[in-house]
């Protein structure tokens, strides 16, 4: 499975600075640098979207679910980038009245 945070490139890449000016590039961090994920992998990163459509359809941000949560904004936003396993947040989303 291609990586989808570099493209299968292996290479991270993303402005340092405001202006655009400096473009940098570091290793892939989820993919290793390999450029390729593992469907388990794959599969974190879907699950991850699904905590994020779950918070949104119910209309909370970021911060006001991490709160109801019980975990960080920080914390929250690595499950819905599923750098976190998701499925415990979801199920606690999906508790929530
Ligand atoms: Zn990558």
């Amino acid at each position: 499975m291609i990586c989808p945070t570099c493209d299968g490139t292996g290479t991270a890449r993303g402005f340092a600075c405001g202006n655009g000016r400096l473009l940098t590039s570091w290793p892939c961090d989820r993919c290793g640098a390999t450029g390729q994920i593992s469907d388990e992998q794959h599969a974190e990163i879907e699950r991850g979207r699904d905590v994020r459509a779950e918070r949104m359809a119910r209309g909370l941000t970021l911060r006001d679910a991490a709160k109801a949560l019980g975990i960080s904004a920080v914390e929250l936003s690595a499950v819905e980038r599923g750098r976190v396993d998701p499925a415990a947040t979801l199920e606690k989303l999906r508790a929530l009245s």
